[in-house]
């Protein structure tokens, strides 16, 4: 499926619910791109998961704004990738660094610069342990086993839908 298709998909997922992620986080390592970006160099043009960059463009489309949580060792190519991809503009916000923390820094530092309470993020990540802490903090977060797909988004937004953020919390 093509990345215009992947789009149109996920735009025709998204229009299925009334409430809506203000943001969405996404990991990177094994969720939007299948390798550890530490192993590589920042010249690589990495390869992503299929459906990674249509959904970000469907994200774009319906003015929800991504951001990336990230405890990458080497953030240097982190950010190198997402430039070579041409993705580093879709992101409000990009937090990486490794921490000891399951990225419950990430998501207080990606709170302070946005401004989105966390009861209205919806997160994406392929480890159980982030998933775990980043849930008590409030933020629906889905775990990916094969990278972020057309599949986990509408899973996402199911959860989210169950457990809607308050009236104020929606307020922008
Ligand atoms: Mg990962």
């Amino acid at each position: 499926m093509g990345n215009d298709r992947v789009k149109e998909e996920a735009l025709q997922i998204l229009a299925l619910f009334e409430v809506l992620p203000r943001l969405i986080v996404f990991d990177l390592d094994y969720t939007i791109w299948p390798l550890y970006c530490e192993c590589h160099s920042s010249k690589e043009i990495p390869p992503l998961y299929p459906h990674a960059r249509g959904i970000l463009y469907a994200l774009n489309a319906k003015g929800i704004d991504a951001a990336v949580a990230s405890r990458s060792p080497t953030p240097k190519i982190a950010k190198a990738f997402l430039n070579n991809l041409g993705l580093h503009s879709m992101f409000v916000a990009q937090e990486i660094f490794s921490s000891s923390s399951h990225k419950t820094e990430h998501f207080r530092r990606i709170q302070n610069q946005t401004g989105v309470p966390f009861k209205s993020m919806l997160f994406f990540d392929d480890e159980d342990r982030n998933i775990q802490e980043v849930s008590k903090m409030g933020v629906t977060s889905v775990y990916v086993r094969n990278g972020v797909n057309l599949e986990n988004l509408k899973l996402g937004l199911t959860n989210f839908s169950r457990n809607p953020p308050t009236s104020v919390d929606r307020r922008r």
